[in-house]
């Protein structure tokens, strides 16, 4: 791995496969800390992203928002909204996780 980064292992909250995501340690602690995940880490893809915050893999991702060609994409995202929300606390454990 290259130095500075660290690797998070992910199980899918739906479909509990594992997915092993690289990221620089200083990014990762950036956004632990309260920066905007796309400030801290724009060398993760728009679905690593989604991953990381929601613990739900992109396959999922689009079934559990029933994402499809002409979805409105402001119902998605009220329901994406919605979904954080209610796994906040998934968030917070990774943080706890992190500092030990
Ligand atoms: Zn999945």
């Amino acid at each position: 791995m290259k130095p500075g980064f660290m690797t998070k292992h992910i199980v899918c909250d739906e479909c509990q496969k594992i997915i092993h995501l690289e990221m620089p340690i200083k990014g990762y602690r950036a956004w632990v800390a309260g920066d905007n995940i796309q400030t801290a880490l724009p060398e993760l893809s728009i679905n690593e992203r989604e991953l990381l915050i929601s613990s739900v893999c992109g396959k999922c991702f689009d079934i559990l928002f029933d994402i499809k060609p002409g979805t409105n994409l402001e119902d998605v995202k009220n329901k994406y909204n919605k979904f954080i929300e209610d796994h906040l606390i998934t968030v917070h454990v990774d943080t706890e996780e992190f500092k030990q």
